[in-house]
């Protein structure tokens, strides 16, 4: 894949996340009704929208960084250890910063 190839996927993959990410904030802006009794559910799905949304944020985060290491052409480079990232890895995660063997050893 050519850098400008990986720079439109990642692009793609930000403006999806940011779709997705408004459809959670107009979600959990809508007001809890107090008399409901589908309150502790609608509690219970604003955690799980709010954990959503923190995942989505960061993932976005990621793809920028992604796209500054496109810029920098140190893509494609695992920001810990500098070897190539496994093609494989890419293709599935395109905005990760590490390579198989250092993000085992970061989690
Ligand atoms: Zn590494």
């Amino acid at each position: 894949m050519t850098n400008e190839e990986m720079e439109n996927k990642l692009k793609v993959l930000k403006t999806d996340l940011q779709r997705r990410l408004s459809a959670i904030d107009a979600d959990l802006g809508a007001a809890l009704d107090p008399d409901s009794e589908d309150r502790i559910t609608q509690v219970e799905n604003d955690q799980v929208l709010t954990e959503m949304r923190r995942e989505a944020r960061e993932q976005i985060a990621s793809i920028d960084a992604a796209l500054e290491r496109l810029k920098r052409e140190t893509f494609g480079r695992c920001v810990r250890c500098l070897r190539p990232i496994e093609t494989k890895r890419l293709n599935a995660l395109p905005y990760t910063p590490l390579c198989v063997a250092c993000a085992h050893l970061a989690v």
